[in-house]
């Protein structure tokens, strides 16, 4: 993830100052020479990372901890802050009619973002529909219309044509019941002079409401330049930084935003459509400080929820009612699956964030996510009696259902004994009167 260096070092260095309740220079010095490193080395630019740091230490030394705060929080507030204005707001975006022209080099994940953005505007309520203008990288036209169908959105586009101009008028024309049109432009390696004729060109005739870059966030520095130079031809509302699942360091891409006076839009977290969030800077630092974000958490969870429900057709109140059965503890995965890869997840659990993940090996998530997806091929070859109840799976069915599944016997076991203690939790919740869940719930929460 994105500084993700600086996270864990950051949250490193502040543990350091826990039970203190005043700072000293030695440790405020401290403090700010651990973020300049991670800073520069996940590719902050320097005259950046050197404003940054100065005006944190100088708040450190200055302000007065509020009564009551120990010196850990009231540094890691300040850095929050200053944090959070460095990042700046997210590009304003009403959910509204209206026309979103997409920038940006070949291989930077633009046609991905704009089946991404369609994706997420329909979830919004809103009619979304693509236009692919790329005729210029091979494959562009049948990759946006594969991604398109898989977020169910309208798509234009026309792979026998070489006029990005013209595909970009009659997508507009062919497409005009849709509420909000975006629109995915060529690329070129580098920046070209024809690439900035070409877009400068479809811009004139999209007549966009908002012009957005999007960036690799594993762009270095070279991120400063692209920025300026679509900035100075048809004018950047904001950016939005890919790949932000992979290691890259997003220090360039960060730096890009905040030297052209834009604002980051999205993020992209994944290859799948639904690999999409609406940037927030309080959750995205928060995140970053290890401290949690609760809102991306829950709306995840929501989502997940909904989809399930709608998808596999089950309700987890009937859940509550009666016997919990392999279908449920199915359905129970899909939800999980559809919130995203785990690692992710746990990062927005305030707490768990950061600290703990770093401790995990890096699979281990991947473990886990490999035993659910072998989980779901053995349910496949279960019969619907065994999936309602399991103990009538005898010793021979086992033997079957994981030769047949080519999952390893173990895993089936595995798989049993998960349901047995998953159904004895849901009839212990059961089993509680209204008085007893809240009671435990206090317990928990103390
Ligand atoms: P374009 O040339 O700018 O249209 O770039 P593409 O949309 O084709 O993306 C280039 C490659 O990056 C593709 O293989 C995408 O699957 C991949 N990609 C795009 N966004 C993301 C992301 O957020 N995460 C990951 N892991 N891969 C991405």
């Amino acid at each position: 993830m994105v500084l993700d260096d600086l996270g864990s070092s950051l949250r490193d260095t502040m543990d350091t100052l826990r039970g203190k309740s005043r700072l000293d220079e030695a440790d405020v010095e401290e403090v700010v020479r651990e973020i300049q490193r991670s800073l520069l080395s996940a590719d902050v630019d320097v005259g950046l990372v050197m404003e940054l740091s100065d005006s944190i230490e100088t708040r450190a030394l200055e302000e007065e901890p509020p009564g009551g705060t120990t010196a850990r929080d009231h540094v890691l507030k300040i850095v929050y802050e200053e944090m959070v204005g460095l990042i700046g707001e997210s590009t304003e975006l009403p959910l509204q009619e209206q026309t979103i022209l997409l920038a940006g080099l070949q291989g930077s994940g633009k046609t991905t973002s704009a089946a991404k953005m369609a994706w997420w505007f329909s979830k919004k309520g809103l009619r979304p529909a693509v236009i692919q203008t790329d005729t210029f990288r091979p494959g562009a036209y049948d990759q946006a219309k594969q991604m398109t169908e898989d977020a169910e959105v309208q798509f234009y586009g026309d792979p026998d044509a070489d006029d990005p101009v013209q595909i970009a008028r009659d997508g507009l024309e062919a497409t005009s019941d849709a509420e909000v049109h975006i629109v995915d432009t060529a690329g070129r390696h580098a920046l070209e002079d024809d690439l900035i004729a070409e877009i400068e060109e479809i811009d004139s005739v999209v007549d966009p409401d908002r012009s957005l870059l999007v960036l690799d966030a594993a762009i270095g520095q070279g991120a400063k330049d692209q920025a300026q130079r679509f900035e100075e031809s048809i004018g950047i509302d904001g950016v939005v930084i890919t790949k932000l699942d992979g290691t890259a360091k997003g220090g360039g891409a960060l730096t890009a935003v905040n030297e052209t006076g834009s604002s980051i839009a999205f993020l992209g977290t994944g290859e799948t459509v639904q690999d999409i969030e609406r940037f927030e800077p309080n959750g995205f630092i928060s995140r970053l400080l290890g401290m949690g974000d609760l809102k991306q958490l829950s709306e995840r969870v929501e989502r997940a929820m909904e989809e399930t429900q709608e998808e596999d057709d089950w309700d987890p109140e009937d859940m509550m009612e009666g016997e919990f059965t392999l279908k449920d503890m199915r359905n129970q995965m899909r939800a999980m699956d559809r919130m995203g890869p785990l690692d992710q997840v746990m990062d927005m659990i305030p707490g768990l964030g950061g600290g703990i993940m770093d401790q995990l090996p890096d699979d281990a998530m991947d473990v886990t996510q490999d035993r659910m997806r072998s989980f779901d091929i053995l349910m496949d070859s279960m019969t619907e009696a065994e999936l309602e109840d399991p103990s009538v799976i005898g010793a021979e069915r086992q033997r079957r259902i994981a030769h047949g599944s080519g999952v390893p016997a173990e895993r089936l076991e595995e798989l049993l004994e998960q349901h047995r203690m998953m159904k004895r939790t849901m009839e212990q919740f059961a089993g509680m009167g209204d008085g007893d869940m809240q009671r435990m719930m206090k317990k928990m929460q103390n």
